[in-house]
């Protein structure tokens, strides 16, 4: 049985008075030892929320592929690992839509984390136009297969499924349509990665709260959430991991 794992994303959100809400999401997470807890925060905020919450997984929203170089603006995998990230998310739609990222760049970006011992959340999602279109299966596992990383494994690299529909828009699919898009996503890891698939997470990601969390962990197949807004305040990130206890 996979243990759920509820991940916030506060992408481009948080300044250092915020770390009062990772003191307080780290502190009530202690009540729910079945569920991993992680968030991904801001480049800048990666060294001090690690250092004031030991016990949560503390993680980057994006990396560069390569190691060091000719690339401003950008950080390497090892640089957020070594001021405290455990993780990092790779593949976000607002990375691969806003920066045109490709298949081939996430899966560079996957394979950086590999090598420097940090987990991963790589992220697949359809647009509006896409699932209207009757592709959303197609599309999701062609991203999948596109950027799936060399060395991919349970252990380090989680799956989150994110409908561009629903980021931060309010809507979410049904619990059968979940169910439905992340087992096609379960299928086309047993094809890629054999027996492991089944220790894969696959994340649902995309206006969840608290009031809907329980319903979208019901649905098969779904191994956690990857949360965006509501993963800003202890108040609305706490029922959310609650929910997966
Ligand atoms: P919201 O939870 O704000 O819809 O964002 C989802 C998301 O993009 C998380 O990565």
């Amino acid at each position: 049985t996979r243990r759920k794992l509820i991940a916030g994303n506060w992408k481009m959100n948080g300044d250092l008075a915020a770390l009062a809400e990772i003191d307080a999401i780290a502190a009530a997470a202690v009540a729910y030892p079945g569920v991993d807890v992680a968030i991904g925060v801001p480049a800048t905020l990666i060294a001090p929320a690690a250092a004031r919450a030991p016990g949560l997984a503390i993680g980057a929203e994006d990396v560069h592929s390569a190691d060091s170089g000719a690339f401003t603006g950008c950080i390497s995998a090892g640089m957020v690992r070594e001021v405290g990230a455990s993780f990092a998310i790779v593949g976000h739609s607002e990375r691969r839509g806003g920066y045109d990222e490709t298949d081939a760049e996430v899966k560079g970006k996957a394979e950086a984390l590999l090598r420097h011992g940090l987990n991963g959340i790589l992220c697949i999602g359809e647009t509006a136009e896409q699932r209207d279109a009757g592709n959303a299966v197609a599309v999701v596992t062609g991203q999948l297969r596109g950027s799936m990383p060399w060395g991919a494994r349970s252990g380090w690299l989680s799956i989150a499924y994110e409908p561009i529909w629903a980021i931060g828009t309010g809507r979410t699919p049904t619990v059968a349509d979940a169910a439905a898009i992340h087992g096609a996503i379960r299928a086309t890891l047993v094809e890629l990665l054999g027996d492991d698939a089944q220790a894969m997470r696959i994340l649902y990601g995309g206006s969840v709260t608290g009031d809907n969390a329980a319903a979208l962990l019901s649905a098969g197949d779904v191994d956690g959430a990857l949360v965006g807004g509501a993963s800003l305040t202890a108040a609305k990130f706490v029922p959310i991991i609650a929910a997966a206890a």
